[in-house]
């Protein structure tokens, strides 16, 4: 018995399925079980939820979503050596794993689960952040999750949480903060992996709010900061020259003035010039 389940310890199943990690697929794999259980309790209440897992490995944060009573788990793995241990883990919870083996970039999985719907992941580093920011910009509002309880790397899980006038803040803190509560929950040093990463790592939990922060039209509000960060250096009224005529006018109309640098304006002022400019 390893503790949560009576599988093998994960060593024994990486050994026995030949796991080796390949860094193409950002494999840095969680092993020690009290770890990955105590990261699935940070996603929350999971007991009536649908689980949203991408890139589960041999399994380790998947045991512990299950154990912890997840009502089911969508396992989404690129890496098609993980399967037969996943099948593994099936066998022990029967009807509650459901595995994809794909690219997560390629699959829409809110078709396949009910609401309420969490996100719990030790994310591939290499399509972690193109992943959150498509969460966090669907169409409709709220999503189809209300959580998101993702490992990163640390500067990653840093920039999203950061706030104005920190050299974190940017495109993805104003994106994560409009339409989220958003806080690092869990620091891990490398050794907490195998095989160790070269930089720190964080769980990062994402709660949804019911509705965006401040008034903004989603696409306006994306074009703007995108335009705002792609040059941070610049002054804003520089930095947005392209976006209107009278730019300056619509800086300061805003709350913004137009010396301003895009690292020291707030979500509330993006969202008053996404309006004005939208
Ligand atoms: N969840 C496991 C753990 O915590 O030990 C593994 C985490 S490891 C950081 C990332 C996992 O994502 C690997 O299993 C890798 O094969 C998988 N992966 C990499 N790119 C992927 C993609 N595009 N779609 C789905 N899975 C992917």
């Amino acid at each position: 018995m390893s503790g949560i389940d009576a599988l093998p310890p994960l060593r024994e199943v990486i050994a026995s399925h030949g796991l080796s990690a390949r860094k193409s697929l950002g494999q840095n794999f969680l092993l020690d079980l009290n770890l990955t259980a105590k990261i699935a309790r940070m996603a929350g209440d999971i007991g009536n939820s649908d689980v949203l897992e991408i890139g589960p490995g041999p399994g380790g944060l998947t045991r512990g979503l299950l154990a912890e009573g997840a009502r089911r788990v969508l396992a989404v793995e690129k890496d098609a050596r993980c399967l037969p241990a996943l099948e593994e883990i099936a066998a022990v919870y029967p009807g509650r794993l459901e595995i994809i083996h794909g690219d997560a970039l390629d699959i829409d999985p809110a078709a396949r689960l009910s609401p309420p719907i969490k996100i719990a992941a030790n994310l591939p580093y290499n399509v972690g952040t193109e992943l959150l920011v498509r969460w966090l910009t669907p169409e409709d509002w709220p999503p189809f999750w209300d959580s998101l309880t993702l490992m990163f790397q640390r500067e990653v899980a840093e920039r999203i949480v950061a706030r104005p006038g920190s050299k974190a803040y940017g495109r993805l803190a104003v994106l994560a903060q409009w339409r989220s509560s958003a806080q690092i929950v869990l620091n891990l040093p490398p050794g907490a992996f195998t095989p160790p990463p070269k930089v720190s790592s964080a769980v990062v939990h994402l709660k949804s709010l019911d509705a965006p922060r401040f008034a903004a039209e989603p696409k306006a509000l994306e074009r703007v900061v995108a335009r705002a960060f792609n040059q941070r250096r610049k002054m804003m009224r520089a930095a947005l020259k392209g976006l209107a005529p009278d730019i300056e006018d619509r800086l300061i109309a805003s709350g913004i003035k137009p010396t301003d640098r895009a690292e020291t304006v707030g979500l509330e002022q993006f969202c008053a010039l996404a309006r004005n400019l939208g």
